[in-house]
């Protein structure tokens, strides 16, 4: 049972979560790609397999927002964390934590551009580059997604 798992690896009791809504309305990822911490706790306390295989969870930017707020002494991003080391045990590491574990394996420490370049999938140092290149040219043309721009701009912000 999903609920057991996540309270064995989290200590967080998601029976306690009566359903408020504090979490969610304090969340500044609610909504993004349907996340919904709220809900999500619902369906660990239902044991719906799509909260694990879904990976909606992994939006949560453990700011600890909501578990500042929670009544019942909740706190969503452990609940999170839980969900990710479910899926990992059952899957295995993707490709980013793949990459991440490489590069500690090989070099002691992790390099961030090596990171997001295996984890992009892209090829090469000149894929990089070329990525790089592409990325300042859309940031100094000012065409970058107005809609994603926004939503960094809601989130400095608040
Ligand atoms: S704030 Fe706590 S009790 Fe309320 S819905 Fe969120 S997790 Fe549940
Ligand atoms: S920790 Fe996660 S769920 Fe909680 S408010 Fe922050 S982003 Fe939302």
């Amino acid at each position: 049972m999903i609920a057991q798992e996540v309270k064995r690896i989290s200590g967080q009791d998601v029976e306690l979560c009566y359903q408020c809504g504090e979490c969610v309305s304090s969340c500044q990822a609610a909504g993004i790609g349907g996340f919904n911490p709220m809900a999500m706790m619902h369906m660990v306390q239902l044991g719906m397999e799509e909260v694990v295989e879904g990976r909606v969870f992994e939006t949560c930017l453990h700011c600890y927002l909501c578990s500042v707020r929670c009544p019942q002494g909740l706190s969503f991003p452990e609940v999170a964390t839980a969900l990710s080391n479910i899926w990992t045990r059952r899957h295995g590491p993707d490709r980013i934590e793949r990459a991440f574990l490489s590069q500690i394996r090989e070099k002691g420490f992790v390099n961030p551009v090596r990171v997001a370049l295996a984890a992009s999938g892209l090829p090469s140092a000149w894929m990089l580059g070329r990525g790089l290149r592409l990325a300042k040219h859309a940031f100094e043309s000012g065409r970058v997604n107005p809609r994603l721009l926004q939503e960094v701009r809601r989130i400095v912000r608040e």
